[in-house]
């Protein structure tokens, strides 16, 4: 188990993680897809009362056209109202889903991680990705190592154009060299 080595550095870029989800969230405007275990666990509970209820207020309505209870041995899971099942995760539990699927895919880039967990999970965004991919030590290094080549890359692109103009100056200005070399073949 070669995921297993350094525990201890994974626990703090889970905790880092959790503090940059709820930084990230904090300053959202939008519609609130992520909450705490005790707020999760609270949800399922509204649900399932929503579920029950004749008379439903709007807030039930809502709730019951968005979300379901699927029970799992003695676990409830909030999952999304359609025909494919797809979970909602709690804050707590999305940097493992993606860190799985980051790994099971070979350090995958974010499309391709949003198109595998988007299969099977309902509430874990591109920018939840984002997050985390920019604290992967492996694609870190693979991203400074790539960046590195397209700067010597760039620096010998620049070496070629300084060549190509000074070339193209000796064509359009041929005194300086035919001169001084015609010079030099009389003497
Ligand atoms: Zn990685």
């Amino acid at each position: 188990m070669s995921e297993s080595v350094d525990e201890g550095a994974r626990e703090r870029y889970r905790v880092l993680f959790l503090e940059k989800l709820e930084e990230s969230i904090k300053n959202k405007t939008d519609h609130l897809n992520v909450v705490m275990k005790n707020a999760y666990d609270f949800l399922i509970e509204e649900v399932e009362k929503a579920k029950s209820t004749k008379n439903k207020i709007t807030l039930q309505y809502r709730r019951v056209s968005r979300f379901d209870v699927l029970v799992i041995g003695d676990t409830k899971r909030l999952v999304a109202r359609g025909e494919k099942v797809k979970y909602f995760l709690p804050m707590e539990e999305i940097f493992d889903v993606i860190e799985s699927s980051h790994i099971s895919i070979g350090h995958g880039g974010r499309d391709r991680m949003k198109q595998e967990i988007s299969k099977k999970y309902a509430n874990i965004t591109i920018d939840m990705i984002n997050i985390y991919l920019a604290m992967c030590e492996t694609c870190q290094k693979k991203d400074l190592v790539k960046k590195e080549w397209y700067q010597s890359l760039s620096c010998i692109q620049n070496i070629i154009a300084d060549v190509k103009l000074i070339l193209s100056t000796c064509k359009q200005n041929p005194i300086n060299s035919t001169s001084s070399f015609s010079t030099t073949r009389i003497i």
